[in-house]
């Protein structure tokens, strides 16, 4: 009989540590979570939308980027001509990325460009 107490208070304390851990483990891993996310976002040197993940970059080699001749810096192409996505009327600033501002640009809709970047679509801002 106390064998019988004894088992049923421990197995009370044992059902009350992992209720107890069941409970606070989701807030535990999302605290973590989130952490490591900022993490990665400050490594990127990227500051995270709010409520949300940051805006991709337009990568050089995506098919629109290439049909449009899209590179990164507008100094490596000479098409551009001194002009780049800061003078385009498609561009708009949104941040600070790598110490580089970037913004949206209405042809690569969800994505980012940098201001220093050009592409065949430029057209001088009004
Ligand atoms: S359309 Fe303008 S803003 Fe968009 S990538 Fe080309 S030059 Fe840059």
């Amino acid at each position: 009989m106390i064998d019988n107490k004894m088992n049923r208070r421990g197995f009370f304390k044992a059902l009350a540590s992992v209720v107890g851990v069941a409970a606070v483990a989701p807030t535990v891993l999302n605290t973590v979570f989130s952490s490591q996310a900022n993490a990665q976002e400050k490594r990127r040197g990227s500051a995270p939308a709010a409520g949300g993940a940051a805006m991709p970059m337009v990568d050089p080699n995506d098919a629109v980027a290439k049909a449009v001749k899209y590179v990164e810096d507008h100094n490596k192409s000479p098409e551009a001509k001194g002009n780049h996505c800061g003078t385009c009327g498609f561009y708009a600033k949104k941040e600070t990325r790598n110490g580089k501002e970037v913004g949206t640009c209405t042809i690569f809709a969800g994505k980012l460009v940098y201001n220093n970047a050009w592409c065949g679509s430029w057209n001088k801002k009004a």
